[in-house]
């Protein structure tokens, strides 16, 4: 009878390697027991203990490029995948995708207040902003207000919040109406996949907000909890402000503290509750999903993580050479629970040399040309 203890552990070195650079791994605890469903014979065994980190380390999936870079970019590839097969097929997509109509729209928020920009002529050379100068792009001005006391800083919280609806009417009346839109044959299918694929890791990051929610969790943001008799007490983890960071200690330019301040002072208006703006504050104000599909567009998400992972399981499996148990003639039971994040300091020294490899793989791939 085989052992129930010939486990696929893997050294440290390669537990760290699958994870591919993640900077805060979830680390389980558990074991999984595979069993012959005709036998009930235990086949394999795996326990995290005996993995040399004590623990079961799994990326941890962030899709923020401040909270885990290799995580969120394993997000942008999978989305640039989802358009690129809804656009000419693959993965499951049928190729006859690529004769069916599709539309190219940008779309503009309304203006809140002039703000520092990189106007252009009609030529497309550029013009000095309405302040006199001409920005650099990486100027941390621009999108800015021209004059913060003047801007609409409730209008722009609150169109933020209100996004996620705005955008499910909109596409509802899209469908009615694109039948009558036209086709811009400059703009390439690789383009726009492309092109979507970089926002879906950027546009959160580079408006300035920020990773982590801002309220104070005790308290959920009120300031206040209630003692046993219903009697309204001072939250001793905020102090009162119900902010989980002082707002003036932020390091965020005064633009992006403006949004939260106004977020804050909105939230406490009653006819605003159900937008939650303190929840939201690090949002500025915005709760939505960065995209949205019809479900019969492309692949999902979830399925090329799917794939990933049986892809992952085999190599394991095959590097352990371990058999290739049949699964309609087995089961797999597991327990798992969560342990923690991040590395141990030893583990820390490992990842950052994977981080540095993958870095210098990914600009070798870059400088190559595209794939
Ligand atoms: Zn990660
Ligand atoms: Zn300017
Ligand atoms: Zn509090």
């Amino acid at each position: 009878m085989r052992s129930p203890r010939d486990s696929a552990t893997l050294s440290a070195h390669q537990q760290i390697d699958r994870l591919g650079g993640c900077t805060e791994p979830v680390r389980l605890l558990g074991q999984s027991t595979t069993i012959d469903t005709a036998t009930g014979e235990v086949l394999r065994s795996y326990t995290a203990a005996d993995e040399p980190t004590g623990s079961l380390l799994t990326a941890c999936g962030n899709r923020r490029v401040s909270r885990c870079p290799a995580c969120s970019r394993v997000y942008a590839a999978d989305t640039f995948q989802l358009i690129r097969a809804g656009l000419t097929g693959g993965k499951n997509v049928p190729d006859t995708v690529r004769t069916h109509p599709r539309v190219f729209t940008t779309l503009t928020a309304p203006s809140f207040g002039p703000i520092h920009n990189r106007p252009t002529d009609a030529g497309g050379a550029l013009r000095p902003c309405r302040c006199g100068k001409l920005h650099e792009p990486a100027d941390a001005l621009l999108g800015t207000p021209l004059d913060p006391k003047t801007y609409d800083y409730p209008g722009a919280v609150l169109f933020n919040a209100h996004a996620g609806a705005l955008w499910a009417r909109f596409t509802i009346y899209l469908r009615r109406e694109i039948a009558a839109f036209g086709t811009d044959a400059e703009l390439t299918d690789h383009a726009v996949a492309a092109y979507v694929a970089k926002y879906a890791t950027k546009s959160a990051d580079s408006s300035g907000a920020l990773d982590r929610a801002l309220f104070c969790r005790p308290c959920q943001g009120r300031g206040m909890t209630l003692a046993a008799h219903g009697t309204p007490l001072t939250c001793t983890a905020c102090g009162g402000t119900g902010q989980a960071r002082p707002l003036p200690r932020l390091a965020v330019e005064r633009h992006v503290r403006q949004m939260i301040r106004t977020c804050w002072e909105l939230g406490k208006r009653p006819e605003f509750a159900d937008l939650k703006l303190w929840k939201w504050a690090h949002m500025l104000g915005f709760r939505g999903h960065f995209s949205t599909k019809s479900r019969c567009y492309s692949v999902t998400l979830g399925a090329l993580r799917d794939d990933r992972r049986a892809w992952r399981t085999e190599q394991a499996r095959a590097h352990a050479g371990l058999p290739d148990l049949d699964p309609s003639t087995t089961l797999v039971i597991g327990h798992w629970a969560y342990h923690g994040s991040g590395y141990s300091p030893g583990a820390e020294l490992l990842a950052a040399a994977v981080r540095h490899r993958k870095e210098l793989e990914r600009q070798f791939t870059a400088e190559s040309g595209p794939s």
